[in-house]
């Protein structure tokens, strides 16, 4: 490889980086990765990384899995494209959906293919517009998400998510989409109890749709735990009240899996770990562990009914594409023999649950919160209060996420918090490493955020 500052400078002149502040990069130069094994990154110095995000919450594999570039080699010498529209199928997309209607719960039986969480989430809008035309309702158009929530960058699915910088772009939301106020007790409960403010932003759902009209709501859409809003566990009675008001209105759930997808909470699915039924599950990401970019909407049978009598208007040229459906096939097929989901929820993720949340203990640390393998820790100057650092908020937590890259530690953060969520083979040595880098990373934060 050419030397990593010739490759940052050619980076920074020619590159435009995702969700990047630009001068920013420019000044400093981005870390060139040039490989990995596990759940360790190398970059172009050398340097072994340890990644506590695995990626963008994706490869829950691990790194440098072999079968899987075995897998798309296969493929791409058998049927490396062929497309799924009109009256033609493949083997991998047969395969794949037959494996997910098996891996789903209840009668999420059907798949649509995407080749990523935002353009499934897109297929989510004209699924539920779809689905409420075809049942002589098409004034039902309207769908619920939150504030906060997080379900892609596409215009469609950035409507469905609330990331207020995204909206400020401009056209956004797209008409026909509210909002109601997450589940984050920590930043937005008050004086309330967690059960209070849980059943309390629950019920902001009930008044959203009788506000909008009962007839009118078609559908929401949320993340069991939300993960780029910062891995916000909602309080315990919050979901319950939710699958009520569902229930109740005969509105359609959408489960936005795409980070709780695949074992991250412990379960094959978000929704399992926290006991609701969807009609519609989005996921990607961990479907492949992000060795290829897929992702799909999977449907239960009533919906895929009332769809199939229908032209659906929507596809794209990668839906099902055949190396992606091989990759994440084989994905499954590791995840499952490896019994990669059950060590997740009986061994290693309650070890790193006891590790992760011994750094409450910290100075910095409010509150730590964990499900499965996704975690987050909330920074305060001020544990008693739950008070945000004054000003310039989202400081604390660029420092301490600068000091764990300082320290070869990708941990990353929302605003004042900071978030793990590693590939899911991560041993308990390697957690210990994590927890170990963290809390060097925590001390020297706060040295600096305190001098
Ligand atoms: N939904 C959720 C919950 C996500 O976290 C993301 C990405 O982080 C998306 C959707 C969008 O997926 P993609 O980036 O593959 O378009």
């Amino acid at each position: 490889n050419a030397p990593t500052a010739e490759l940052q400078a050619l980076d920074a002149a020619h590159h435009l980086h995702p969700f990047t502040h630009g001068a920013g990069l420019r000044d400093k130069g981005a870390r060139v990765i040039t490989r990995a094994e596990g759940v360790w990154l190398t970059d172009s110095e050398g340097e072994r990384i340890l990644d506590a995000m695995a990626g963008l919450w994706c490869v829950n594999v691990g790194y440098g899995r072999k079968e899987l570039a075995a897998a798309a080699a296969r493929q791409m010498e058998e049927l490396p494209y062929y497309n799924t529209f009109f009256q033609t199928t493949h083997v991998p997309a047969i395969q794949l959906a037959a494996k997910l209607a098996e891996l789903a719960p209840g009668d999420l039986n059907h798949v649509f293919f995407a080749s990523s969480g935002s353009e499934a989430n897109d297929t989510n809008i004209r699924l539920v517009r779809t689905y409420w035309a075809e049942k002589g309702e098409p004034q039902r158009d309207v769908i619920i998400g939150r504030w906060n929530g997080y379900h892609g960058s596409s215009v469609g699915s950035g409507s469905l998510g609330g990331m207020k910088g995204m909206h400020a772009q401009g056209g956004m939301p797209i008409p026909g989409i509210h909002h109601i106020d997450q589940p984050d007790w920590w930043s937005e409960g008050g004086d309330m109890s967690p059960e209070d403010f849980g059943l309390a932003r629950a019920r902001a759902l009930e008044a959203a749709i009788e506000r909008i009209g009962p007839d009118r709501v078609g559908a929401f859409i949320a993340e069991p735990v939300q993960g780029a809003g910062g891995v916000i566990v909602a309080p315990e009675t919050y979901w319950p009240e939710v699958q009520r008001i569902v229930d109740k209105y005969g509105i359609l759930l959408i489960a936005d899996e795409v980070i709780c997808g695949f074992g991250r909470t412990g379960n094959w699915f978000g929704s399992q770990t926290l006991g609701v039924s969807p009609h519609i599950m989005t996921v990607a990401k961990g479907l492949s562990s992000g060795y290829q970019p897929i992702g799909g909407s999977i449907v239960n049978d009533e919906v895929a009914a009332v769809i199939s009598g229908t032209e659906f208007n929507h596809g794209y040229t990668y839906s099902g594409h055949p190396v992606a459906c091989a990759v994440a096939l084989e994905n499954l097929r590791i995840l499952e023999e490896e019994g990669v989901v059950d060590r997740v929820r009986e061994e290693t993720g309650p070890y790193l649950k006891a590790r992760f949340e011994e750094l409450a203990d910290h100075p910095l640390v409010g509150e730590a919160k964990i499900v499965g393998m996704m975690g987050s820790i909330a920074l305060t100057p001020d544990k008693a209060t739950r008070a945000p650092f004054a000003a310039d908020a989202g400081t604390a937590g660029y420092i301490c996420r600068e000091r764990c890259f300082a320290n070869n530690l990708v941990m990353r953060h929302v605003g004042d918090r900071m978030i793990v969520s590693p590939p899911l083979v991560i041993s308990k040595e390697e957690i210990d490493t994590l927890i170990e880098r963290a809390r060097r990373s925590l001390d020297e934060a706060h040295a600096q955020l305190t001098e």
